[in-house]
């Protein structure tokens, strides 16, 4: 059984169509990143297979579940499912560790309080009050609530918005550790190096259309995409760019008899590929 399971989902505001006829199929243990610009309809399409929204057509199913779906069933599928969304509601006058605490009430097999604390690196603001944190300790905060339930299925809206570069690096390490728990993640988010670090596969939307789902390495035909290698060459830099980068540098080989000086070649990068694919799609 595929983790989700979408055909044909449209969804519109009024006049406007945030989403149009999208297909997907995420499988079970797979990480799979959502990437489009902004009011593409990746949270709405998310906020869908969540349950927050009714779409206006198509088939959904979320761990073989209805999300719209009631009752007892729904309830023991919420258990299964963790979510952080893009903005968190407050609830500043508990501290951390209460909130955290608070929410494992919820779950039938949660996680235990300290281990995730531990885990979003919040340790020494255990016993802070939430509107004391920092932003990015806050998003780490949500998190943490998201991931309490020990979920099988874990929905990620932008999880490292005002994160540290370091801070995002750890916050990698552990959805890596999730990966290898075995749990299904859909991540959305804006940083492309985050989607290649993270992801088995991406898909892009634009405007309430999925342009393509790939692999980060394949996207857009970036694995056989021309690389460009340069060096120097006396005074100055010379580039080239080829479909054939081993024959190429063969022959610079033998024409400097040994190391070519400050030698680089470049492929295009999972940004380099999205951003061609989100301006062909606008023109
Ligand atoms: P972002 O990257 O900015 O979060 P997104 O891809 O998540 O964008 P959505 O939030 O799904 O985009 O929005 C898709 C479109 O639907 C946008 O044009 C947005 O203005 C519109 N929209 C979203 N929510 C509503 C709403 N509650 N009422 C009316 N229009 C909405």
């Amino acid at each position: 059984m595929a983790a989700i399971e979408v055909t044909g989902l449209t969804k519109s505001y009024g006049s406007t169509h945030a989403v149009r006829g999208i297909d997907l199929t995420i499988a079970m243990g797979e990480i799979f990143a959502l990437l489009g610009p902004n009011g593409a309809g990746k949270t709405t399409t998310v906020e869908i297979l969540e349950g927050f929204r009714a779409p206006d057509s198509g088939d959904v199913r979320v761990l073989g579940f209805d999300p719209r779906g009631g009752g007892h069933a729904a309830r023991q599928w919420r258990n299964r499912i963790g979510i952080v969304l893009q903005a968190t509601s407050d609830s500043g006058d508990l501290t951390v560790s209460e909130s955290i605490k608070h929410f494992s009430g919820y779950y039938s097999n949660p996680r235990g309080v300290d281990e995730v604390i531990n885990a979003v690196g919040l340790d020494e603001k255990a016993g802070c009050l939430i509107r004391e944190l920092s932003g990015g300790q806050r998003r780490r905060l949500d998190v943490g609530l998201g991931i309490i339930g020990n979920p099988e299925l874990l929905f990620l809206d932008e999880p490292t918005t005002g994160f540290d570069p370091q801070a995002r690096r750890s916050f990698w390490s552990l959805i890596k550790s999730f990966r290898n728990d075995g749990t299904t993640i859909l991540l959305t988010t804006h940083y492309l190096d985050e989607a290649e670090a993270l992801a088995d596969r991406v898909g892009v939307i634009n405007h309430g259309q999925m342009l393509e789902i790939s692999t980060p390495f394949e996207l857009g035909g970036r694995s056989s995409a021309q690389a460009v290698i340069s060096w120097r060459d006396g005074d100055v830099i010379k580039t080239q760019a080829t479909y054939n980068p081993t024959s190429f540098i063969g022959t610079l080989t033998s024409q400097f008899n040994g190391e070519i000086p400050e030698l680089t070649v470049i492929r295009p990068s999972l940004e380099d590929i999205y951003l061609k694919m989100i301006g062909e799609a606008h023109e």
